[in-house]
């Protein structure tokens, strides 16, 4: 372990107390990159990991709202612009009880690198809020995001940081930040990306992140002499990102058998792959009750375990798809024990530091995030560029486009492993793959 990259850990944990999961994030990265860095002396001298692990900005704020019954409420709201040393910054924002610096901070300290990867020109940045949407009115959400955006629209644009959703931020939320931002600047321009059909989204963005995953799911199977076809996957959540990974996994040819929500998980193992049953978890999550139980109850044969991870279920491939770190140590113990081969990661920083190094000693092959879910940004970088360009491609250019990043980014993080640990590795080679480039940039760029 070099010096330098255990002085920079240690330096972030100071200067970041308490922000466990921001630690977390770093402490991955760095690690991994010690063979870069051992190569490039020239980088600790230019100060190059503590610039880093720095937000280049970082803004809090207060959010004033009314909500139905007429009290004031008060939230916070954050933006960490981390990086951009190879683009303007972009990264979602997430509105959640449990948003505090720290999670905004590993998330944005993630897309630095997941962006890099995408081959496009984004650089690295995420905010959001401790308000929670659920079991909000449309109306309170829509007072909540413009006073949102009453403050934020002075720190992003177009060309200078491009918000987009994430949890708890969905196609209703981007609407009504979008309105406030238009209604304060005047301006037409494409701010905010996952906008609606009608004001400039990208066909194709919705499911964008789930389709890429499974992808990337399908590159590794590839790279590993097999195919999706006929695959048994598990996977957790029912939000966006599940969404497209179910939709795109039955096209490839697997069975889908779990789905989970706040309230448990369903095993479905006649497969959750029928239109009817896709559409069904779609309305219930749209009315923001609980999903699983009811599923259950409609679709004979399938069972609901309340208050449990889907992880105990027998599959080829398990992907977690609902938040951090849901694969914990005693999850990547037993995957071990059961001899499970393959687990790609759906939801940012899915799995804790210790259960990555459970299951890849124990011969599994993960998937990270930073690249597996690499397609929804990707596809946001897509939106831009239209409305820079004030055209529309249609969803079969989209996926096009789509499918060959995420080929590319299997491949660069198989590569980057194999140059500096001489084995296939992609949770290594992501980070140093997405890292490399935007070294060199700030190496050009000289000292900001
Ligand atoms: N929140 C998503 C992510 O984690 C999307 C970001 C974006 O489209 O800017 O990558």
């Amino acid at each position: 372990m070099s010096n330098y990259v255990e002085r920079c850990i240690e330096l972030c944990k100071q200067k970041n107390p308490g922000e466990v999961e921001f630690h977390q994030t770093v402490e991955e990265v760095l690690h991994s990159l010690t063979p870069v860095i051992e190569q490039h002396p020239e980088y600790e001298e230019a100060a190059l990991l503590e610039r880093l692990t720095e937000p280049e900005r970082g803004v809090t704020f207060r959010v004033v709202w009314v909500d139905d019954a007429g009290k004031v409420q008060v939230n916070k709201g954050y933006r960490y612009q981390f990086n951009s040393a190879i683009g303007p910054y972009k990264g979602g924002l997430r509105f959640a009880a449990n948003v505090y610096p720290g999670i905004v901070k590993f998330l944005g300290f993630e897309q630095i690198f997941k962006n890099s990867l995408t081959g496009l020109p984004i650089g690295g940045g995420k905010g959001g809020s401790d308000f929670d949407p659920n079991g909000k009115s449309d109306a309170e959400v829509m007072r909540f995001c413009q006073a949102f955006m009453t403050e934020l629209y002075r720190h992003i644009g177009p060309n200078t940081d491009v918000p987009a959703g994430d949890i708890g931020v969905g196609g209703r939320e981007i609407g009504f930040l979008f309105g406030q931002y238009k209604r304060i600047v005047d301006r037409y321009e494409g701010v905010l990306t996952g906008k609606g059909l009608t004001f400039g989204g990208c066909l194709g963005r919705a499911e964008a992140t789930g389709f890429g995953i499974s992808w990337y799911a399908e590159e590794m199977l590839k790279a590993n002499g097999e195919s999706m076809k006929g695959k048994v996957v598990s996977i957790s959540g029912f939000g966006n990102v599940s969404w497209g990974t179910a939709i795109k996994l039955r096209d490839l040819g697997a069975k889908l058998i779990t789905i989970s929500g706040p309230d448990g998980y369903i095993l479905d193992e006649d497969g959750i792959n029928t239109d009817e049953k896709i559409a069904f978890l779609l309305d219930l999550r749209s009315s923001g009750k609980n999903i699983c139980a009811p599923y259950a109850d409609k679709f004979p044969g399938a069972k609901f375990f309340a208050g449990k991870k889907p992880w105990e279920v027998t599959a080829d491939l398990y992907i977690p798809c609902a938040t951090q770190n849901e694969i914990r140590e005693d999850d990547a113990r037993s995957f071990v024990e059961r001899k499970v081969k393959f687990v790609c990661e759906g939801s940012n920083m899915s799995s804790t530091n210790e259960a990555i190094k459970i299951m890849q000693e124990g011969g599994i092959i993960v998937g990270p995030s930073k690249a597996a879910n690499a397609g929804g940004v990707a596809t946001s970088c897509i939106e831009m560029g239209q409305n820079a360009g004030h055209t529309v491609l249609t969803a079969e250019q989209v996926y096009e486009q789509l499918h060959g990043i995420m080929v590319h980014i299997h491949q660069a993080c198989a590569d980057a492993s194999k140059k500096y640990y001489g084995k296939y590795d992609l949770v290594a080679g992501a980070n140093i793959a997405g890292f490399e480039k935007v070294a060199q940039a700030m190496m050009e760029q000289g000292l900001v």
